[in-house]
């Protein structure tokens, strides 16, 4: 790989230190340039300081949670594309994880190569500045925090693409 090639630079937040090695060194033999944090204190810091281009956290950590991670990093303005790794499916509700501001998950055990791709995919999309929420009469639809609300009351709407995984 040329070395000017510009390298996308990943933040990865995993308590568990074996799978955050593993990921680690499976997004740097891609080309990520990657830091890892292992609290979710020291992720939300990072995220913060510095211009990652996507964001890998992990839901179950100690202390701050990663739905807590990314719900202060989007009140902090920081819109950093965030992928989610959740334990298993079932264990959280995942319309919280997008409700919170995140753009995708994943469930443990994850392919490798899944998640490459997904990462890939989250920064080709981008983090454009928080976008504005659109209103049409009494509907209001609020793409940051993927909320539709009709008259004030939140509406629950199915996020179709999240669900091209569990196929
Ligand atoms: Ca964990």
């Amino acid at each position: 790989m040329s070395g000017k090639e510009e390298r996308l630079r990943v933040l990865v937040v995993e308590d568990e230190s074996a799978l955050a090695e593993v990921v680690r060194a499976g997004l740097a033999d891609e080309g990520f340039a990657v830091d890892v944090q292992h609290t979710g204190v020291d992720g939300l810091w990072a995220a913060t300081e510095n211009p990652y281009d996507v964001v890998v956290l992990d839901i179950m950590l100690p202390g701050l949670n990663g739905y807590e991670v990314c719900r202060q990093m989007r009140s902090r303005g920081v819109w950093t594309p965030v992928l989610m790794l959740t334990a298993k499916e079932g264990e959280y509700d995942q319309a919280d994880a997008f409700d919170l501001g995140a753009d995708d998950y994943l469930i443990k055990p994850f392919s490798f190569v899944v998640l490459v791709a997904r990462l890939r995919a989250l920064v080709r999309r981008g983090a454009p500045a928080r976008p504005v929420v659109l209103t049409a009469g009494d509907l209001a639809v609020d793409p940051a925090r993927r909320q539709v609300t009709r008259a004030g009351q939140l509406v629950r709407v199915t996020r179709g693409s999240s669900r091209c995984w569990s196929s």
